[in-house]
């Protein structure tokens, strides 16, 4: 097992809320400058396009995301999975930016005393360690489940990031695809998320969250989807099924939503579907308690989508 280094992240972090960083700065984990970041119009808030698009700002409330009355009505699977989160106090100061950019959840790497890949080691002791809660589905050097819900929500909405820097990026040019075992996001150093924009919504789309959890509340999920289809004349259109807590990143079903897409919305479809949610997992020793809540999700989300 590699060992840390005294000053694990020395590189300046921006604080938003600082519901994630300044845990990691008590620990002793983020020892670097902070550059508080400041709300400007450009930043908070929720605004819309003509077409019915939503822009919501990097520094706007997790709460306020959740409570937004026209968001549901257009983007019900972002307000579900924002009022699935965490509990009402963190969500009533934590960011949609920070939300996206917060760092791993992983025991080994929360350790000050324990080297990691994220922290400069040479590898990645929950592979060998214990990986109750690490990733179904093994995809790069590090097993720890990317923890942004909203970054899984959003991918089932296609969203784009704007940075300082950039525009345009998709949740997969941002977080990567799980391969970089030493990061959790590939923002160059200093660049600053600035806003999410959505796509219009589709006419007559249906979307449902739900998460599988090892306790009521307060904790990250085991497990959690997305689900957003079009059903017209009872076939499946338009069908994007996300998971998060199962690999590095947040996850498309492909195989699921391709063996919905332009079938009957019956029974055999949605049980084909849900055995397909596991095409290509690698689980852990310890994880593979993780595809049977995968392949159960999927199946009541998409038959309650169908109902
Ligand atoms: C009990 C508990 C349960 C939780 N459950 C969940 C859950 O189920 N799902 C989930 O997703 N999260 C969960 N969280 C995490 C919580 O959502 C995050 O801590 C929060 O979203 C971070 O937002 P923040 O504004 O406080 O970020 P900060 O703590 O201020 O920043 C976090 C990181 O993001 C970077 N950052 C912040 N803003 C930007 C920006 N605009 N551009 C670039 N980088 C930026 C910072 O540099 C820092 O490294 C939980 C937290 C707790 C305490």
């Amino acid at each position: 097992m590699s060992v840390a280094t005294a000053d694990v992240i020395t590189a300046p972090e921006f604080r938003a809320a600082g519901t994630d960083l300044s845990e990691r700065r008590r620990s002793g984990l983020s020892c670097g400058s902070v550059i508080d970041l400041t709300a400007s119009p450009d930043t908070i808030g929720i605004a819309w396009n003509a077409d019915g698009a939503a822009r919501i700002g990097a520094l706007t409330a997790i709460a306020a995301i959740a409570s937004d009355a026209r968001l549901a009505q257009a983007y019900p699977g972002i307000t579900a999975a924002a009022q699935g989160l965490a509990t009402p106090q963190i969500r009533h100061m934590a960011t949609l930016g920070g939300n996206l950019a917060q760092r791993s959840r992983c025991w080994y790497f929360r350790n000050p005393q324990i080297g990691c890949l994220k922290k400069g080691g040479s590898d990645c002791p929950a592979r060998s360690g214990n990986h109750l809660y690490h990733v179904a589905f093994d995809l790069g050097p590090c097993v720890a489940p990317h923890p942004s819900t909203m970054a899984m929500a959003l991918l089932a909405y296609d969203a784009k990031i704007v940075t300082d820097r950039r525009s345009g990026l998709s949740i997969a040019e941002v977080l990567g695809d799980g391969s970089n075992g030493t990061a959790d996001n590939l923002l160059a150093p200093g660049e600053r998320i600035e806003r999410i924009e959505l796509p219009a919504p589709l006419a007559s789309e249906r979307a449902l969250y739900k998460r599988a959890i090892s306790r009521t509340h307060a904790e990250w999920p085991l497990v959690e989807i997305c689900v957003r289809a079009v059903i017209e004349g009872g076939v499946f259109r338009e069908v994007h099924i996300t998971a998060g807590g199962i690999a590095p990143v947040p996850l498309r079903l492909a195989a699921s939503a391709a063996a919905l897409q332009g079938k009957p919305a019956d029974a055999a479809t949605i049980a084909q579907a849900a055995e397909l949610a596991t095409s290509g997992a690698k689980p852990l020793t310890m994880t593979g308690y993780k595809l049977d809540l995968l392949r159960g999700l999927v199946r009541d989300l998409v038959e309650r989508i169908a109902a």
